[in-house]
């Protein structure tokens, strides 16, 4: 498949493990895999065949009999967040069978980057996503507080504390727009406070910003560590192995479906099994599930298009860096319309907003980029200059520090972030295809977003009536913009 240059490059600190594989006793029966048709060849041979059912009967007979195949109800494409939180809701919730598959390892896509902010500060009450926003922020809270009631401490296993959060403004235009934003969300039931600069040197004393600005607090919002929640997750997830009722198919792309002559997708193609899905198929792919839909489809009768692209995201990590304390996670005001800033007719390519956390082991992470240069993840000097200078700006005390002075204990994280037109991700079912799901293009909020998503998607496939009204990101209302 033309696009996986994927296979794959993203994050420059992931390392790829072995396959892990759980089975089903009775699906332990490995044969040789003689299909070593690219997804093209085999969506063009098994897909999309117009000859009589009688030969199609028996091909598929042929792909059943010869390929490593397996069966399970659900198969999860994707192990980024939105895929692996898919699974866990499945999992924990139903007694459906789900294997997951990914084209490389967990954390290998965005969610591997991702600075782990569970805010409020900045999201719109009343925008279309203020209630899926608002469920996911109730369920990572009960997730937190299920982890506690186990035994664990959630700082400790998810990286997860409440620090609450600041949205800091320097112009007095900001603090008019700020002090909207704390009645907004004052009004919508959040606990919001309006810091004037005073107050502001008083809650969080490293932070220089002149008399006239100030901040939005919101002392309620957490955050949490993306690769600790996504290890505990998937521990969670593989308790099922022993059931039968989960399986992890790594290293492994998706390369092609198999369909029925009912439209239904009867089992997906990897680059190393067949994996049977008695009732969905969730495509939970970030950035690449434009091209890889359009690849799936492309010799079906269905016209679709998932208009996700990637947008690159670099993060600076300063490792154990005692000379700067924050007590609450930070973002300046001009974050709000930085997530646009790219887009306006005759913007610069690339554009640097301040964001600054602490993370549970006293790392100091400072964000945060956003650029469109296609896939590319390699890291940008210029871009983390831009990043340190900015946070300079608002934290004095880093200058005495020197980039090259930190050498040894910074690194860098780089994502590409499923950025949707619209801002807003596409959660449903796949026009022309009746059980196949995409969640997908959650772009900047993919870890706030992801248990609200999780429950959708999983009431989706399970029939249930949804917690959070759907329609906003039905596929159709993305492909009618
Ligand atoms: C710098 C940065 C900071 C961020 N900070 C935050 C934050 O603080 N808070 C927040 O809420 N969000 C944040 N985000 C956004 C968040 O990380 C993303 O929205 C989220 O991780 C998207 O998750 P995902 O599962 O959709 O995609 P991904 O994590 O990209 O996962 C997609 C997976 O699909 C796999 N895949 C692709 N093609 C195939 C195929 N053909 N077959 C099988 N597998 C395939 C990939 O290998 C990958 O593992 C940040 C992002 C970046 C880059």
């Amino acid at each position: 498949m033309a696009s996986f240059s994927l296979s794959i490059s993203l994050n420059p600190n992931h390392s790829i493990n072995d396959t892990v594989f759980f089975h089903r006793r009775h699906f332990l029966r490995r044969v040789a895999t003689v299909s070593r048709l690219s997804g093209r060849k085999f969506l063009k041979q098994n897909l999309s065949s117009t000859k009589p059912e009688n030969n199609r009967r028996k091909k598929l007979a042929a792909v059943r009999m010869s390929s490593d195949s397996h069966s399970y109800d659900v198969v999860v494409v994707g192990a980024g967040i939105i895929g692996l939180t898919i699974a866990r809701q499945l999992l924990n919730g139903s007694d459906l069978s789900v294997a997951v598959v990914d084209a490389a390892v967990p954390c290998s896509g965005a969610t591997g980057a991702g600075q782990g902010y569970i805010w409020m500060v900045h999201k719109v009450p009343g925008s279309e996503k203020w209630e899926l926003a608002m469920r996911s922020r109730e369920l990572w809270e009960k997730f937190a507080e299920d982890v506690k009631y186990k035994g664990m401490d959630p700082q400790e296993v998810l990286g997860w504390k409440k620090t609450g959060s600041l949205l800091v403004g320097k112009t007095s235009q900001e603090m008019a727009a700020l002090k909207g934003k704390v009645e907004q969300l004052s009004k919508a039931g959040l606990k919001a406070e309006l810091l004037s600069g005073t107050n502001l040197q008083e809650v969080e004393p490293a932070l220089v910003i002149g008399e006239e600005g100030g901040a939005a607090f919101l002392p309620d919002d957490y955050q949490l560590d993306a690769r600790r929640s996504v290890a505990y997750i998937e521990k969670e997830n593989r308790r099922y192995a022993t059931e039968g009722r989960y399986g992890e198919y790594y290293n492994q792309a998706l390369t092609g479906f198999l369909r029925s002559d009912n439209g239904k997708v009867e089992a997906v193609k990897t680059s190393k099994s067949l994996l049977y899905s008695k009732k969905a198929v969730v495509i939970a792919t970030g950035c690449w599930t434009g091209s890889l839909m359009q690849e799936l489809i492309r010799d079906l009768d269905i016209e679709f298009d998932v208009p996700v692209k990637p947008r690159k995201g670099h993060l600076l990590v300063i490792e154990n860096f005692s000379s700067l304390k924050l007590n609450h996670g930070l973002m300046e005001a001009g974050y709000v319309g930085h997530q646009d800033a790219t887009l306006r007719p005759g913007a610069e390519p690339s554009s640097i907003s301040m964001t600054a956390t602490m993370d549970t082991s006293g790392n100091l992470v400072l964000g945060s980029s956003r650029q469109f240069v296609g896939f590319n993840t390699e890291i940008s000097e210029h871009i983390i200059n831009q990043i340190w200078e900015r946070a300079g700006e608002f934290f004095p005390s880093l200058r005495q520090f020197s980039l090259t002075d930190l050498e040894k204990t910074r690194h860098v994280r780089v994502g590409l972030r499923p950025f949707m037109p619209g801002g807003k991700p596409m959660i449903g079912l796949v026009p022309g295809l009746s059980n196949v799901f995409v969640a997908a293009g959650h772009e900047g909020e993919g870890l706030s977003l992801a248990l609200g998503t999780a429950e959708m998607v999983a009431d989706m496939v399970l029939g249930n009536p949804p917690k959070v009204d759907s329609a906003p990101y039905a596929l159709h209302t993305h492909c009618s913009r």
